[in-house]
């Protein structure tokens, strides 16, 4: 016998050949065969002898009449298999090949299913899909801008979106009352494992509203997607404010699969004598459900963890809830009765663990919420089925940096309702925008925004635009709000995070079909490219000194 995968988009189908039945012709087209030729085939689908039940397809195989050769194949540089032998800038090379591996086939399918389930979700509730344009001028995200000079008006140059922000809400002036498009977004930012330069957002935008509105809408939307294309049921979407969240996770984006609060114990722990306590600015507690069983090697290894990341050796001082009583590293100082009035303020049951540590608060949560992000990438394989959706709220409108005022989220999202007509004190005041963080990963944000001119030029003057610059960036914008702006908000959702959460996957550049690597390079089409210089010339430009060719990018 004669065996052949024969791979497609769907999958593999077994070609089977019985040498002694096969004539001189065909059989001499089957061992001129290679590997990733593209043939056509006649046959009769038949029932395998041996079914190969790890196969959708395994209970069959296809009896070959006549094949023909479509179109050859040079013998690919790796194996075209999920368990490859090809290194990652190989395979971004030839990216076209990369692609035929059956898990990145897919995760493209599973991509696409994703935004046909928002988008029927989408058009069931009337929402217009509208596109915006990509050659645009700067709408400030906080990013750089990609920016693309125009040959036309020498001099000038278009920014490529870092969202449609101030387009979807012109089109809420314009009356179009619920929008959403697939937005390409492009950032130029330091690139990580989670961040390409060029991503994609549903965005989308609804007037005439509540938070709450959006709110429900979206969780319902993802809700859909969720079974749609996984067939899983999301739990309630939690809720928190901004402040709590950092107070109780030490970050703003915490995996909530397993709860791992944090709580204050400096008041408890002071005043018998151990000095580390004594001495500390605060001292913060967590438990880990379980986590009795928690050798001294495994809290040493954590402790190692920590040191290896933080600059300073952190100590971290451990108590264990046993049957048998509570035991803890600081005996010495603190007897069981006081260990367990512990276990009781922080509702621990037996057999859990609790971990403390002091020093200055913010690091110390910052430690403790790179703890809990640690425990909870042990618990969990990727692949798994938990997800924990949360909704932060009530972000600060501004926070500080370089002694200037910045927005949080953008400088057209809303404060709340009984500040803005003061806008007083502004360093505390709180907006109506929201992120929306599953299992540890922001997937979007938004917010309600101003629609009120004279609130939006307060605002970029708390900003720190004086008038002449508020025109010059704003004016378009600021213009359109004097004609009758009627109050909306709306929210943008990270298609490329939420597909590799849905796939299980850390990267998400294995569910965009030609991402770019982390020097910003796409290595199959060898972009960015160099420009001779009459090209610059042609824009008005002069081309900068070259790198030397030994630059690597
Ligand atoms: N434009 C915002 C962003 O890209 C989202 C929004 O406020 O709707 O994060």
């Amino acid at each position: 016998m004669i065996w052949i995968d024969l791979r497609d988009r769907y999958g593999y189908t077994q070609l089977a050949l019985e040498r002694s039945q096969t004539s001189a012709e065909l059989l001499k087209k089957v061992e001129a065969l290679g590997k990733e030729w593209v043939i056509q085939i006649h046959g009769k689908v038949i029932q395998r002898e041996a079914p190969n039940p790890k196969l959708p397809t395994g209970e069959i195989e296809v009896q070959v009449q006549s094949l023909s050769h479509i179109s050859r194949s040079k013998l690919p540089p790796f194996l075209i298999e999920d368990e490859t032998d090809g290194g990652e800038e190989l395979r971004m090379n030839y990216r076209y090949l990369d692609l035929r591996r059956p898990r990145l086939q897919q995760h493209l399918q599973l991509r696409h299913q994703v935004v046909q389930a928002f988008r029927s979700y989408l058009d069931k509730c009337n929402f217009l899909e509208i596109e915006t344009p990509m050659l645009i001028r700067s709408t400030p995200e906080g990013a750089r801008d990609f920016l693309v000079p125009s040959r036309l008006q020498k001099g000038s140059a278009y920014a490529l979106p870092q969202s449609p922000q101030l387009l979807k809400q012109l089109l809420m002036v314009s009356g179009m009352d619920r929008y959403y498009q697939l937005a390409r977004c492009f950032r130029d930012e330091d690139l990580r494992s989670d961040r390409q330069p060029e991503f994609t957002q549903l965005d989308a935008e609804m007037s005439f509203l509540r938070q709450e509105d959006i709110l429900s809408l979206f969780e319902e939307a993802t809700r859909h997607v969720f079974q749609v294309v996984k067939g899983i049921s999301l739990p309630t979407f939690q809720r928190i404010s901004y402040e709590d969240c950092c107070e109780k996770y030490g970050t703003d984006k915490p995996d909530l699969r397993m709860d791992l609060a944090l709580h204050p114990f400096k008041e408890l722990v002071t005043g018998r004598g151990f000095d580390l306590f004594d001495h500390a600015e605060g001292v913060l507690g967590m438990v880990i459900p379980g986590g009795a069983t928690y050798t001294r090697k495994q809290i040493q290894k954590l402790e190692d963890l920590l040191s290896s990341k933080f600059e300073d050796k952190k100590r971290l001082i451990w108590v264990r809830f046993k049957e048998d009583g509570p035991r803890s590293s600081v005996d010495k100082f603190y007897p069981p009765e006081v260990l367990r009035s512990w276990g009781e303020r922080v509702k621990l049951n037996t057999g859990d663990l609790l971990i403390l540590a002091g020093g200055d608060p913010p690091q110390t949560r910052h430690m403790f919420s790179f703890l809990r992000q640690h425990i909870l990438e042990e618990k969990y394989p990727l692949l798994s089925k938990d997800f924990a959706p949360l909704w932060v709220l009530d972000f600060p409108l501004f926070y500080e940096s370089e002694g200037r005022l910045q927005s949080t989220h953008h400088p057209f999202t809303r404060p709340r309702e009984e500040d803005i007509k003061t806008l007083s004190n502004p360093k505390r005041l709180k907006s109506q925008a929201y992120d929306l963080v599953i299992n540890g990963i922001e997937i979007g944000g938004g917010s309600l925004r101003i629609h009120e001119h004279d609130v939006q030029r307060e605002v970029l003057k708390i900003l720190g635009f004086s008038a002449q610059e508020q025109k010059k960036h704003f004016g378009f914008f600021l213009r359109a709000l004097e004609y009758g702006a009627p109050p909306h908000g709306g929210i943008a959702l990270g298609i490329d995070r939420l597909c590799a959460l849905l796939g299980g996957q850390r990267f998400i550049k294995d569910f965009i079909a030609f991402p770019k690597n982390t020097a910003g390079k796409d290595l199959s089409l060898e972009s960015p490219d160099q420009i001779p210089q009459k090209t610059w010339e042609t824009y008005g430009l002069h081309r900068p000194p070259s790198r030397s060719p030994h630059a690597k990018l």
